[in-house]
């Protein structure tokens, strides 16, 4: 079985650690083989670029890096701060994630 997470792609999360602690964004991209996600305008790193033509020129780019997944918690709106998530089944047999402290659901 593949390991879950609990975090997805548009999340809105908090980074716990690093330079950008504290920090909130939307989540852009999962790495499940990493365990990274990537988060809107944070842990940006410059990445140089060689010019490849005389359209194309080189400079330094910002872009946003992975961070590893447990370094970010999900915000609930509700408490508004990072918590962690729980799995609930609906009467109906989905399956939603809740806030571990107040059960706001954070789908
Ligand atoms: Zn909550």
């Amino acid at each position: 079985m593949a390991a879950r997470l609990g975090i997805k792609k548009g999340d809105v999360v908090q980074v716990l650690a690093g330079k950008d602690k504290g920090k909130r964004g939307k989540i852009l991209r999962v790495d499940l083989g990493k365990r990274a996600v990537t988060v809107e305008r944070a842990n940006f790193v410059q990445r140089h670029r060689k010019p490849t033509s005389a359209q194309r020129q080189g400079g330094i780019l910002e872009i946003e890096a992975g961070i590893d997944v447990s370094n970010v918690g999900i915000v609930c709106k509700s408490c508004d701060r990072p918590v962690r998530a729980r799995a609930k089944i609906l009467e109906n047999g989905s399956k939603v994630r809740v806030c571990h402290r107040c059960a706001e659901v954070l789908d």
